[in-house]
């Protein structure tokens, strides 16, 4: 069966012309209409509007001059918690503990059957009052676990911190013991999840989406391969591998881009991941100059163990994706790259001083950015990073210095939507507000080619977004709403309103 999308609108840097003379070639003008040809899982041709085979055995599906781009993917997610954060409290517009704690209890109250509270999104950076144990045991008389926006610490009422960390005194708990909270909660239930999971994937579809990189924690070889096989086909996963699985994943063979067998080459071995420091919002964030209250942030391995980890992770054929958000930990990252004299990626990259911009060009390290970040953060930015913003998020700088950028959402973080962050990276600002550092925002070209993998091109897979608005005629507002008329990956339709 041949597919043809037909009177297509291609965007030049994004793809390639079929030429039986020169082989493929670039699209001179964006505004050439082209047929696109898709047999089985790949683009056959791309060639000049209504000169595309017609006849029987082949769809022919006109998309009267919209815009065709490849598949968006979301480089950075955790699907699992994104999948649960939907039928989750949100607690991320409590701008006090009280207030936080007042969601608790009117949720208490709502849902009489749910045996834990779990909330998700709270930022207690800016909070005035102190989220303790006593506050959540007064909202319910049952586990309760809140998990801040960034998913570097969460609060737990007294009957919670008996479950999932026994032993802990603390009421927040950051960092590790945090991670190892969320984790036990998100074991629970393997077949809703999965279920879950699904939903999300079917979401993201509706999005644009085609694949994500899951850096979700925990063992995901499974959990994909088992999601796949029980006919979740709705997106390609390259999943991450955390330090305590790196000797499993050794073992096993596992080698960052092989893909694995027997999942239609829908998954594939992701980056080695390996969380270098904190966040900004929990105050862990390595800086090299401290936080107004006198700390400078985490650094959760000394330089020698960095180094270490990430060489034992490239001989085995691992690519390191260093979590890095302070100034200190992002020079540290790129020290310990260029010390192993391998490329890789760097996720977050939120401060970044400006002798270490031109290094991750010249290292061959990927930026792996969540631009929405910037909007939910420009305030707390602003509070702890007083004076250094302008070297915040700096997206525009790392791309005139050659780095490549990979755009994300971090799900639950952001949410999964790559328009979200494509429209933060264009016009920095969200809700009607003023434009945070404007002069650090990039070009529509260079926030669409960071959120695809593939061109719309010859022997490319035919992963595919059809769009409903024209993104270089909308303003930066109507990209984060883009509508998406159609999304296919290897050739299948995942979401379809054009038939
Ligand atoms: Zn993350």
């Amino acid at each position: 069966m041949t597919l043809v999308l037909a009177g297509a609108r291609i965007l030049a840097g994004l793809g390639r012309l079929s030429d039986p003379a020169t082989g493929d070639r670039r699209i001179p003008y964006r505004a050439e209409l082209v047929d696109v040809v898709i047999d089985g899982d790949r683009i056959a041709a791309v060639v000049p509007a209504a000169t595309a085979p017609a006849g029987a055995g082949v769809e022919r599906i006109p998309l009267d001059g919209r815009w065709l781009l490849p598949g968006l993917w979301d480089q950075h997610v955790h699907f699992t918690q994104w999948a649960q954060t939907a039928r989750r409290l949100d607690v991320s517009h409590a701008s006090s503990a009280a207030e936080a704690a007042a969601l608790v209890r009117r949720r208490a109250a709502d849902s009489p059957d749910e045996d834990v509270i779990v909330g998700f999104g709270f930022h207690d950076a800016l909070w005035a009052d102190v989220p303790t144990r006593e506050l959540l045991d007064a909202a319910a008389g049952r586990p309760v676990v809140l998990i801040a926006g960034d998913l570097h610490c969460s609060w737990l009422n007294s009957a919670a911190a008996q479950r999932f960390a026994p032993g802990s005194t603390e009421a927040v708990l950051r960092e590790d013991a945090s991670f190892a909270v969320t984790t036990l909660l998100a074991a629970a239930d393997e077949a809703t999840l999965d279920r879950w999971a699904r939903d999300a994937a079917r979401m993201a579809a509706t999005r644009g989406v085609v694949g994500v990189v899951d850096l979700e924690y925990g063992w995901n070889l499974d959990v994909w391969k088992r999601r796949i096989a029980a006919g979740a086909d709705g997106l390609r996963v390259e999943f991450g591998v955390y330090g305590d699985h790196l000797d499993r994943a050794a073992h096993l063979g596992l080698r960052t881009g092989d893909l694995v067998a027997e999942t239609g080459g829908l998954l594939s071995v992701g980056p080695y991941k390996v969380i270098s420091d904190g966040s900004l919002n929990t105050r862990t964030a390595l800086c090299s100059r401290p936080y107004p209250d006198g700390g400078t942030g985490v650094a959760n391995l000394s330089p020698g163990e960095l180094v270490e980890r990430m060489r034992f992770a490239v001989e085995h054929g691992l690519e390191p994706a260093v979590h890095a958000i302070g100034d200190e930990a992002n020079r540290r990252a790129l020290d310990a790259f260029e010390a192993i004299g391998a490329g890789g990626r760097i996720e977050h990259a939120q401060l970044i001083d400006a002798s270490d911009i031109p290094r991750f060009a010249r290292l061959g390290v990927v930026a792996s950015v969540q631009p929405e970040h910037a909007m939910d953060d420009r305030d707390v930015a602003d509070r702890l990073w007083e004076g250094r913003t302008d070297r915040a998020f700096p997206l525009a700088e790392l791309h005139a210095a050659g780095a490549r950028l990979a755009f994300g959402s971090d799900a639950p973080v952001a949410p999964l939507d790559p328009w979200a962050a494509i429209a933060s990276a264009v016009g920095r600002s969200r809700d009607g507000r003023e434009p945070w550092h404007p002069e650090l925002c990039v070009s529509r070209e260079v926030a669409l080619a960071a959120s695809v993998r593939s061109t719309v091109g010859p022997g490319q897979p035919a992963d595919l977004a059809v769009l409903d608005r024209d993104p270089f005629g909308c303003s930066t507002d109507e990209l984060r709403t883009m509508p998406i008329a159609a999304t296919l990956v290897a050739g299948r339709f995942t979401h379809d309103t054009l038939r």
